[in-house]
This record gives structure tokens, C-alpha cells and sequence, in this order.
């Protein structure tokens, strides 16, 4: 139950994803993408410039996206329609519905498909529902959270904990120790 909630990988937001080493190199040549803090932040409405770019380069590199989210309201029909991408709205997300919607509508399959989202109740967890991988990003702000959104994310954050503990102080690797294992900066 809990591995439903667990994403297949985290990142800071969604421009921090490779489009080559994240996406196309793992095979995923679709994109369902949350609005709510994953792509809109809910402090001013607005998509950030660096998402922005992210969703034009993504495309410009053949990578097909659709908006899939649980608003009610008229907003992710004018985001869409700003970033030039399809949408679902009202998907009631986890459940799979919404989900199968959105993949139909870019003709995606389970197997080429990432969900990208800020949370693993609703995202990760619809995701892993229908067999797709998961990308979990940090909400893009914290601020006009309903209450609820506060209390699940809260709940969220225990159960998607990394399993590792970290290494105890004083056995933790330096620079020379950590030589042969840094990998080159990614070229993106
Ligand atoms: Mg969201």
C-alpha cells in the first residue's frame, strides 16, 4: 500500500527533470503533468518562466504532454490553452479515470508514460494505480493551501520518507572519499 505513495523519483520542480536523461533515456515519451504546484503556483496563479521553457523544449523535443487536474474550476482550461498542451479537468484524481482520460488524449501507453506532480496521494499514487511511473516535485509554494491539501501533505511526507537513514556524523564521505563516485554535472 505504502509502495503506491513512493515515487520512482523526486525533484525540486519540474524544469529541474532532464528531458534526455530523465525522460527520453528512460523510455518515457509522455508526460501527464498536474497543475496545481507542479506547474501553476497557487501564490500568484502563474506559470513560472522556467516552466515555461521546460514545456517548449519538451515539445520541441517530439515529447507529447497533457494538464491533468483535480480543479473544479475554469483554471485549467486557461493554463492549457496558455501553454498549448491538452487538458483533463475534474479528474477526481486517484482514481483511474482521469488518469486513462489523459493518456488517451495523447495517445500514450502505461509503459511510456511519467506522472509528474506535487503529491503522492493523489499523483504518484494514481499513477502507480495504472502501472505508470511517478515524478514527484516540491510544491512550488506552500502559501493558499487549503487546509485539508495541508493536513494530507503532512501525512504524505511520513509515509513517502526515504527508508535510508542518513550516515551517522563523523563517518560521512569527504571530498577525496567521494572522488570515483561524483558524476559529471549533466549538460542540461
Ligand atoms: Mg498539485
Amino acid at each position: 500500500m505504502i509502495d503506491l505513495l513512493v515515487p520512482d523519483a523526486r525533484f525540486d520542480r519540474v524544469s529541474s527533470i532532464s528531458i534526455k536523461f530523465d525522460l527520453q533515456l528512460r523510455g518515457f515519451t509522455h508526460v501527464i503533468l498536474d497543475m496545481d504546484n507542479t506547474v501553476v503556483s497557487r501564490a500568484d496563479h502563474l506559470v513560472p518562466q522556467d516552466i515555461i521553457r521546460w514545456i517548449n523544449k519538451a515539445k520541441a523535443e517530439g515529447i507529447k504532454l497533457c494538464l491533468l487536474s483535480n480543479n473544479w474550476h475554469h483554471a485549467p482550461f486557461e493554463i492549457a490553452k496558455q501553454l498549448q498542451i491538452p487538458v483533463v479537468a475534474k479528474a477526481l484524481k486517484p482514481l483511474p479515470h482521469g488518469f486513462i482520460v489523459a493518456r488517451d488524449r495523447i495517445g500514450a501507453r502505461s509503459g511510456d508514460t511519467v506522472v509528474v506532480g506535487d503529491q503522492a496521494s493523489t499523483d504518484v499514487a494514481g499513477a502507480h494505480l495504472l502501472g505508470m511511473k511517478a515524478y514527484l516535485v516540491e510544491p512550488l509554494s506552500r502559501i493558499n493551501e487549503p487546509a485539508h491539501t495541508r493536513i494530507v501533505r503532512s501525512i504524505e511526507d511520513v509515509l513517502t520518507r526515504p527508508r535510508l537513514s542518513p550516515v551517522p556524523k563523523g563517518q560521512q564521505p569527504t571530498q577525496e572519499t567521494m572522488q570515483d563516485t561524483i558524476v559529471e554535472k549533466r549538460p542540461e
